[in-house]
């Protein structure tokens, strides 16, 4: 590390710190994760849905199966497409949306694409027998393959679709949990899995005025085609009379903009804080490739990235994409000037790292942004992993088109909302259509996001249980909710290979449950010690990542800036691979331990 400052912070590390506080300070804000409304009556139109027909009607169902799934995005399609492969089909998903697909039925806005490898993110690849058609998916195609694991695994004959799950009670005496819904069903199941996702409540922020604009608006996630014209595969020709501003410059709308840009009369980008843009080169998918897949390669390839991300030597980076890129990085660091001892020496290295990776995506801002101002708008201060990184090749390019305006707001965000026009440091922008890419309540608790009380042993209701802090094993079972299954990321993991994680939390619930069945066990509870274990193991963990976070410029990642506000045990396990390996190992040890059961 350098010893002294040559001022300069994209050269060295004293220089890029201050800047990097400098910016955080320029961001925090007293109302922190306040800041943002969450649906509440005044915003109820914001999160309606355009995509399903408004007349659908059916008539309330009394039954009973044997399991129940809340979800209808990847992590309920992995449960349902793992317990089928057990045999286990008489399985209901309850799905708020008109089909399947989750994050993947709400985001369809223009230009949207998975930034991890389709072939390891899009699951069950060879199973189905289908190749992505790109390197990089898009929504649609995703959404198609969500529609592809339905279809194969038998989800559509018993799924609920425009339902929204408002209770789970769990009954004692029949062992059965009772779920409640807004369409008026009373239904019956053994077991329960809720997969409420992790992007799926719309976040707006209660920005002044917001409610007085009379043009269109809309958040990212209910993309209002009927106004825009075109769909996520044809251009937008209804915007080409019209000014749009959109709000928020997160991976959605790096997404976005440029589609936008080309369909609109005048885009105004309204920028809080730019997003980190690296290198996208998206490839249409290489028959010859394709053709020497040997069986086994999605698994091979899945394992590869996330041991490449986990730190662990493999031979070949068989993805070698942006996600990797770093990992490249530390690892000629290492060859240059050897591999450092203890965590101090090893914390300074990935400072380092990221400066030069930093460094480098500013550098690429300024080669490809021809007005100096705004190019220094868009560069990114603080370490790569205080946002979402961000992959895009025409993003940056977008803002030298003539349509394009980028309205910076110095790290304070949009000033006020007027009925025809957008305010930012006193300046006043007309605006048609105000689309807001604002993200999403991400580290909200499961009980937030599902809207749906449950209510386990006892009366105990699961959201008081958690009233200060998730307790869990493996943050998916909880003791009091006997047959309960939790698919997040709390207490679990996190990967930006989401599906990996959501895969093997389906594999280890789709056994617990044949196994409750093959042992005849009338439920299966969390024993008291065994969770106890498990929250100080998540406590007791020392990420390096977790000062990394606190100290980084306000985003979800940090609460806004305020990471205290979280209860500390909130959070996940950082290295994927062991979590995965804890689950595996439990599954082959076939003991089922830490779990309490009942018999028949
Ligand atoms: P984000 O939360 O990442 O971004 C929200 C944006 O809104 C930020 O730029 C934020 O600024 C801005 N903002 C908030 N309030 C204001 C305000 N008052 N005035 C101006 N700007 C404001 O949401 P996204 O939808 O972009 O992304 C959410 C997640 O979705 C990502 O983290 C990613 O996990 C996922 N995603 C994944 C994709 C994939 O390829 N797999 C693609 C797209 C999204 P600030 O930064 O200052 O807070």
């Amino acid at each position: 590390m350098n010893s002294h400052s040559s001022g300069d912070p994209s050269l060295d590390i004293v220089a890029a710190r201050k800047k990097y506080q400098q910016e955080r300070d320029k961001r925090l804000r007293s109302d922190g994760t306040a800041q943002f409304n969450y649906g509440t009556e005044a915003f109820t139109h914001f999160i309606a849905d355009p995509f399903a027909n408004p007349d659908f009607d059916r008539a309330p169902i009394n039954d009973a199966v044997d399991v129940i799934i809340i979800g209808g995005g990847f992590g309920g399609l992995l449960t349902a497409a793992r317990l089928y492969q057990q045999g286990i089909c008489d399985v209901r998903i309850i799905e708020k949306g008109a089909d399947v697909g989750g994050t993947w039925y709400w985001n369809r806005f223009p230009g949207a694409r998975c930034d991890t490898e389709a072939y390891i993110y899009m699951p069950l690849l060879e199973e189905l027998g289908y190749i992505p058609r790109e390197k990089y998916a898009s929504g649609v195609e995703i959404r198609e393959h969500c529609e592809r694991i339905a279809k194969t695994h038998g989800v559509y004959d018993k799924a609920c679709f425009q339902t929204q799950a408002t209770e789970l009670r769990w009954d004692q005496d029949s062992a059965r949990w009772l779920l409640k819904t807004d369409r008026g069903d009373n239904m019956r199941c053994r077991f329960v899995c809720t997969s409420a996702g992790i992007l799926h409540r719309a976040k707006l922020p209660d920005i002044p005025g917001i409610h007085d604009f009379e043009g269109r608006v809309f958040h990212t996630s209910r993309w209002d085609y009927d106004y825009t014209g075109g769909s996520p595969t044809e251009r937008m020709s209804k915007l080409k009379n019209k000014s749009v501003g959109v709000v928020g410059t997160g991976a959605t709308a790096i997404q976005c903009i440029p589609e936008l840009a080309i369909d609109a009369q005048q885009l105004y980008v309204f920028q809080r804080t730019p997003s980190s843009i690296d290198v996208r080169n998206n490839q249409p998918t290489d028959a010859e490739w394709q053709n020497q897949l040997q069986p086994g390669w999605q698994r091979e390839r899945i394992d590869n990235f996330n041991y490449l991300l986990s730190g662990i030597p493999v031979e070949e980076d068989l993805v070698n994409d942006g996600w990797t890129s770093v990992v490249h990085m530390t690892q000629e660091h290492i060859a240059e000037h050897g591999l450092p001892e203890g965590e101090e020496a090893m914390a300074q290295m990935s400072e380092v790292v990221d400066l030069k990776k930093m460094s480098q995506l500013r550098a690429r801002v300024e080669q490809q942004v021809n007005s100096s101002e705004t190019a220094e708008a868009l560069k990114p201060w603080y370490r790569q992993w205080c946002k979402r990184p961000c992959f895009h090749d025409s993003y940056l390019d977008t803002y030298n088109r003539d349509n394009v305006t980028l309205v910076d707001t110095q790290g304070r965000g949009v000033e006020k909302i007027l009925p025809n026009a957008v305010v930012v440091n006193g300046e006043t922008y007309p605006v048609d259509c105000l689309v807001f890419a604002t993200g999403f309540d991400f580290f909200a608790t499961v009980t937030r996001r599902l809207q749906c009380t449950i209510i386990g042993k006892n009366g105990l209701s699961l959201a008081d249980k958690w009233a200060n802090g998730v307790s869990s094993l493996f943050g998916l079972h909880t003791r009091g909710f006997p047959n309960l299954f939790i698919l997040s990321n709390d207490q679990s993991t996190n990967t930006v290979n989401f599906t990996h994680t959501l895969d093997e939390q389906a594999k280890h619930i789709a056994y617990v449950i044949e196994q409750s069945k093959a042992r005849d066990l009338r439920s299966v509870d969390v024993d008291a010690q065994a969770e106890t274990e498990w929250v100080e193991k998540i406590l007791a963990q020392n990420s390096p990542m977790k000062q990394l976070i606190a100290e980084c410029t306000p985003s979800f990642y940090n609460n806004e800036g305020n990471p205290d506000a979280r209860p500390g045990q909130n959070t996940f396990i950082t290295n994927t691979t062991e979590y995965f390996k804890i689950l595996q190992d439990w599954r082959d040890n076939n003991a089922f331990e830490g779990l309490e059961t009942l018999h028949e």
